[in-house]
């Protein structure tokens, strides 16, 4: 049996990595040793704050005890069993999800690109049944600067040369239009459309806002045109913006919305769609499924999260800590700053053509922040909302540090 044991030289492990893994990811010269709540530490005893926060992944803090808990107790009982059968804990996750999203049904999966893609099934097979869509034909409206995961069909729409290159030929059936233009989406409706899949912050896009009263005119526009409203919350939900789901800031409620990252409570992946039942509904067996998605140690990771979340009063304190972090960066007044932006504890800090990316990168470690740039030159600070005041502060102190290095 291949051991991990401490004294495994570091180098080498990571050396591995290169030597053994593919080359799509090129990560930051740290290596990660062991975390909790919102910090890690590196192999080096050197502890820095996650701002990366694994794209809200770790919304609940790194290790959080009450996950970790129900893991470990369900491990005691059942862990994987197929959909084949009926668990238990599935039934009690599901409801809990639907109340928790003001949903009526759900269907469980495992990565946030595998909720995409069953939400884009879904909608295909509703714009057929149901809107009577000739076949072959329904279309789904998409968003230029869009991020929903890296499946064929979904690189397939990215507006990004980079995630497109040297993989198609994609499918069919998207149109790309402008985020935020609401104009463009209703120029783009014809009597094919199936739904509207869209992010309601662009978070991997360079956390791009949408302008006021945008998601709520969306809403009005689908509900006229009988076309769906997918939001796609794998990223903004549960929390990281202030409230449950980042909709509920406008009267945007969906038709459908795809959920993941922080549902995984930070141990293991769990994702789901959730939505109306006469659209949910359209599935029948044999339409769809996953062998890992729903399983009773994924139910009970996600049932544990959502309580946390809810225990911990998370969306309230990501909206005070997040204004905080907002108002405490903006503050600065750095010339090389040109913009923070955000919502909750979702902000972006964009910098100026001056800056040089790679050495502020490692300015940023160097303080001790784990932060990465998203598109647009612009900084990710997304903490686990369970992060302390105290440490707020000392993200602003420690980004004005860095930033004073690359300017
Ligand atoms: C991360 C992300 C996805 C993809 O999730 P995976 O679990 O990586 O497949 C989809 N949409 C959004 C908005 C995301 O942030």
């Amino acid at each position: 049996m291949t051991e991990i044991r401490a004294e495994t030289a570091e180098a080498q492990a990571i050396e591995w990595i290169s030597r053994y893994g593919t080359y799509n990811y090129q990560p930051l010269p740290i290596a990660v040793h062991h975390a909790r709540e919102s910090r890690v530490w590196d192999t080096e005893g050197r502890d820095y704050l996650d701002c990366i926060g694994c794209y809200s992944a770790v919304s609940c803090g790194h290790l959080n005890p009450a996950v970790v808990a129900a893991i470990g107790s369900q491990l005691h009982k059942l862990a994987i069993v197929g959909r084949a059968v009926n668990a238990t804990e599935l039934g009690v996750f599901l409801k809990r999800l639907c109340e928790y999203a003001q949903m009526d049904r759900a269907c469980p999966m495992n990565s946030g690109a595998e909720a995409v893609e069953t939400a884009i099934k879904i909608a295909r097979k509703w714009a057929y049944t149901v809107k009577g869509v000739p076949r072959e034909q329904a279309e789904i409206i998409v968003a230029e600067g869009n991020f929903h995961g890296r499946t064929t069909t979904i690189v397939g729409f990215s507006s990004e040369a980079r995630h497109r290159a040297d993989f198609g030929p994609f499918a069919s059936g998207f149109r790309l239009v402008p985020f935020g233009d609401l104009a463009a989406v209703e120029a783009a409706f014809s009597d094919q459309t199936a739904a509207v899949l869209m992010e309601p912050i662009q978070a991997e896009g360079g956390i791009i806002l949408p302008p006021p009263g945008f998601m709520a005119g969306l809403r009005r526009l689908c509900a006229e045109r009988n076309v769906l409203l997918i939001w796609d919350e794998i990223q903004t939900g549960f929390c990281r913006t202030g409230i449950r789901f980042a909709w509920q800031h406008e009267d945007a409620r969906p038709d459908m919305v795809c959920l993941g990252k922080a549902l995984g409570g930070g141990v293991y992946p769990v994702s789901a769609v959730a939505g109306r039942d006469d659209v949910m509904g359209v599935l029948r067996p044999g339409d769809h499924g996953s062998t890992f998605g729903g399983n009773p140690l994924a139910a009970v990771v996600g049932l544990a999260a959502m309580d946390e979340m809810d225990r911990m009063g998370l969306a309230e304190r990501s909206r005070r800590l997040g204004s905080q972090l907002h108002e405490g960066l903006a503050e600065l007044r750095l010339p090389v700053v040109k913009d923070v932006r955000g919502r909750g504890l979702l902000v972006g800090l964009e910098v100026d053509e001056s800056v040089c990316r790679k050495s502020l990168t490692r300015a940023f470690l160097r303080v001790g922040i784990l932060t990465q740039e998203t598109r647009a030159r612009t900084y990710r600070f997304a903490p686990p909302l369970t992060i302390e005041e105290d440490d707020v502060f000392e993200i602003v102190r420690r980004a004005a540090q860095a930033l004073a290095t690359a300017s």
